[in-house]
């Protein structure tokens, strides 16, 4: 039997390492913290999911999550802009859901090793050695699920990570009177925040901005009064909220760089492969799809209808014909965002064209799967 090793248990490790162990398939994963954990992220999710999920018993139906329709968009110096999502989204946090992935992949028979940091992977001989502080283990295939930005990235020496990012992730949980069925996204200078509902009535809030706007003020909440506040939108929900956490989740260096979907014959899921910009509220989507799609072409390799060489050939040309043009949107369409001039474009164009906004919308989103 063959062992597949997954690094990094988010959406796309869980779900890749779920539709392996329940093809009967041995699978070992490792994650560096331990579930439930909170994580910087939107938790607004796209519903081209929903099919999957919910043929996969894997749709978090006990957590009820508001269903989002709507998008309210305003600028930096508040000018606002309203649209209906054609396909729109639903909301939970990642501490409930990925726990939730947990305790599923557990039932299906996945190993796992919490607390335990992946700090180097080889391939000889056709096999891998995986290894962590403490120990070495072999396997027959590698799924990079690591996220973002992580020590294997360095260790694989990829092209992205040698560029600094001036990207900075921040997200709080409050308790705030906001329409389950809305997703809001507030530009301020340099930035975006986006505010939709989660389980529980409560609401996450989670903005993106640069490096510069932090270390000009030189803490969180001083840069949120001089600079979010100057958006009316912002300041009243950060003045109302109630702010669940002790301090804000952070993460530095968000790198929107061209990935590689296989590199040294690991095979990269989720943000690993590519990551989308946050607005476009389709990272976890992404995430969930390619472990779909990397699962379907792992099981074939297991069953000796794919050799190698064409899993890795396949498995990238369907990651690049079933993402690459979203990414590319994302970003082109990020830099109507954070500044006075181009956030006002964005909702003159979400206030007088319509149906282009919709175009652009799609543009970052996939079909139901
Ligand atoms: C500010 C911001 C807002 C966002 N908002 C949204 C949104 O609203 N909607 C949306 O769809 N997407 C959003 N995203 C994107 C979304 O969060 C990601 O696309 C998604 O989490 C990707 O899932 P993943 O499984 O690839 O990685 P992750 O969920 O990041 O999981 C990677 C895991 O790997 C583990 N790991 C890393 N290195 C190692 C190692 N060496 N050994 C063991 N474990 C390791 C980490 O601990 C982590 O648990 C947002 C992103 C940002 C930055």
């Amino acid at each position: 039997m063959k062992t597949i090793i997954v690094i990094g248990g988010g959406l796309s490790g869980l779900i890749s390492a779920i539709q392996l162990a329940k093809a009967g398939i041995h699978v070992i994963l490792f994650e560096r913290k331990k579930y439930p954990f909170h994580r910087v992220c939107g938790e607004y999710i796209s519903r081209e999911t929903i099919p999957f999920l919910k043929a996969n018993g894997i749709f978090p139906h006990e957590f009820n999550p508001p269903q989002i329709h709507r998008l309210q968009l305003t600028s930096v110096n508040g000018k606002l802009a309203e649209l209906p999502l054609k396909q729109g989204g639903w909301g939970i946090s990642r501490y409930a859901f990925d726990h939730f992935l947990y305790t599923k992949a557990q039932e299906a028979g996945v190993v796992f090793h919490l607390n335990t940091e992946v700090e180097s992977v080889s391939f000889i001989e056709n096999q891998f050695t995986v290894t962590t502080s403490s120990q070495s283990f072999t396997a027959d295939v590698v799924i990079g699920a690591f996220g973002k930005r992580s020590k294997m990235d360095m260790q694989m020496k990829r092209s992205f990570i040698q560029k600094r990012s001036p990207y900075v992730g921040i997200k709080y949980h409050i308790h705030y009177d906001h329409p389950d069925d809305c997703i809001a996204l507030h530009n301020f200078r340099n930035g975006y925040c986006g505010i939709s509902n989660i389980e529980n009535q409560k609401t996450n809030l989670c903005y993106l901005t640069h490096r510069d706007n932090v270390k000009r003020f030189g803490n969180i909440r001083d840069m949120e009064e001089q600079v979010l506040f100057e958006n009316p939108f912002l300041k009243k929900i950060f003045q109302n909220a109630e702010f669940l956490f002790d301090k804000p989740e952070v993460i530095n260096e968000i790198s929107f760089e061209k990935k590689s979907p296989v590199e040294d014959h690991v095979l990269m899921a989720g943000d690993s492969a590519g990551m989308i910009a946050p607005l476009c509220g389709n990272g976890m989507a992404m995430a969930i799809h390619s472990a779909k799609l990397l699962s379907e072409h792992i099981i074939s390799f297991c069953k000796d209808e794919l050799t190698r060489e064409l899993l890795e050939k396949n498995y990238t040309q369907k990651w690049n014909a079933t993402f690459a043009q979203r990414l590319w949107a994302g970003k082109t369409i990020q830099h109507l965002f954070g500044s006075v001039w181009t956030s006002n474009l964005a909702v003159n164009i979400a206030r007088h064209a319509k149906p282009f906004a919709q175009v652009l919308i799609n543009q970052t989103h996939g079909r139901p799967f």
